[in-house]
């Protein structure tokens, strides 16, 4: 550091699941980078996070997929009810992995296997600049420090400072929510190996086993929702669950009785309409965007955490391709680093933004039906549904990020 600010190769603001993961990408290329996230410590909380087999390959090039592995357990079958039906369909997961992971797990091991000095907390970017020796970004934090980069990756969520420094406007909202958490099951449970996803005219509900004493589960309703906004004692949001509850089988209704209280969260469903995606700038210069920064979607994929790892592995190759070795970065001239990083965001967002658009359209369309009450958009929107997109939950899961 000089009087002029800090000097750093490779910036990621934001210490989430898809920070984390590109750092963990560019680490194993060996790239440095700094890790720059606002909260005080690493965000642990939250209950579970379904990883799909295309979130497990991305993860398995990240080495850190067996060791996740050892604290979850493989889903065999997911089960879809309708209650009013009496209709059932079961979608067998022999040849696709599916485990639900708790979300401090997957953060943990990312994070353990980072090098020392790689994360810093209480660092909050508040605007971005552009130095005008250099063209290279430069960072301005709450404190009033200046961090000058070669490279910012913003990986820093829905209220993205990136985002907003390339011109994207803010995500939008659906009138609907997810509520969900964890029962503990000291003595085990009878569950099996099976994500259950039950629903009925008013009301989803979803319940997938982490391990054989542990099961995660979440609820959202079928149609736009009152405003819930002042729901926040987690003891009043669970007797609201199982008071929604009162028509499904008494199992669920137990399970959510008896939920863990500090697991229990309350979310608003936030999306970046997928034209958004098509057009706008996702890079520009040596600033990108990756994960719910990029392309926050609804959950209703279960895809935006796998989504957010994919990207962090493919970012991670296209700099490692273009970008010459930490030691090396210094004898080159600034013009031609510059190009040669313009060159590996460009490869980057090219590779990416179909596979984005694809799950933000197809997770705004199931957003758009549980959170309109005209019958003529939901019409709509499930005609594109069926003609576009599989009616399968693994249909997403098909897809591999490549190697590292
Ligand atoms: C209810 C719900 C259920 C979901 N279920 C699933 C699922 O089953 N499977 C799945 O794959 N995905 C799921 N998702 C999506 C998944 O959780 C997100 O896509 C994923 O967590 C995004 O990670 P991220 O790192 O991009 O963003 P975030 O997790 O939001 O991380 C951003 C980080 O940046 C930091 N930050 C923000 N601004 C700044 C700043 N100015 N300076 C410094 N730091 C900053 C924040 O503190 C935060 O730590 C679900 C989402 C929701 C809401």
């Amino acid at each position: 550091m000089d009087s002029q600010g800090e000097y750093q190769n490779v910036v990621i603001v934001g210490a989430g699941i898809c920070g984390l993961a590109t750092a963990l990408g560019l680490h194993r290329k060996r790239i440095r980078c700094l890790v720059l996230e606002k909260a005080a410590s690493m965000r642990t909380e939250g209950s579970g996070i379904d990883i799909f087999a295309n979130g497990w390959r991305a993860l398995d090039q990240l080495r850190v997929g067996t060791e996740l592995r050892t604290k979850s357990i493989a889903v065999t079958e997911i089960h879809e009810q309708w209650l009013e039906e009496n209709r059932m369909r079961v979608f067998p997961c022999s040849n696709v992995e599916v485990r639900c992971v708790r979300r401090k797990d997957l953060i943990e091991i990312l994070a353990n296997n980072l090098p020392a000095n790689t994360l810093r907390f209480n660092c909050q970017i508040t605007a971005i600049s552009t130095d005008p020796a250099t063209s290279f970004p430069v960072l301005h934090t709450s404190d009033g420090m200046v961090i000058k980069a070669k490279i910012v990756i913003g990986c820093d969520g829905l209220n993205s400072i990136v985002a907003k420094s390339l011109g994207l406007v803010m995500p939008k909202s659906f009138p609907t929510w997810v509520l969900r958490g964890f029962t503990p099951y000291p003595d085990g449970h009878s569950f099996g190996t099976f994500f259950y996803r039950i629903r009925n005219k008013h009301l989803f509900l979803g319940r997938v086993p982490v391990d054989d004493r542990l099961v995660h589960w979440f609820i959202a309703p079928m149609n736009p929702f009152k405003d819930l906004n002042d729901l926040k004692d987690p003891k009043l949001i669970r007797d609201f669950a199982v008071e929604l509850l009162q028509k499904f089988p008494s199992e669920v209704i137990e399970m959510v009785k008896a939920s863990d209280l500090s697991s229990i969260s309350l979310r608003y469903i936030s999306y970046r309409p997928p034209w958004q995606l098509m057009l706008n700038d996702l890079w520009r210069g040596t600033m990108v965007l990756a994960g719910d920064a990029m392309h926050v979607m609804g959950p209703f994929l279960g895809q935006g955490g796998c989504a957010s790892i994919e990207d962090g592995v493919v970012l991670a190759r296209c700099i490692s391709q273009k970008l010459p070795a930490d030691s090396e970065c210094t004898v080159i001239s600034d013009k031609e680093l510059h190009e040669r990083i313009e060159a590996a965001l460009s490869d980057y967002v090219k590779e990416r933004k179909l596979r984005v658009i694809g799950l933000s359209t197809n997770s705004y369309l199931i957003g758009s039906i549980t959170g309109t009450s005209s019958w003529v958009k939901k019409l709509l929107c499930i005609i594109i549904l069926v003609l576009f997109f599989k009616d399968s939950p693994l249909c997403h899961s098909d897809y591999d990020c490549g190697k590292l």
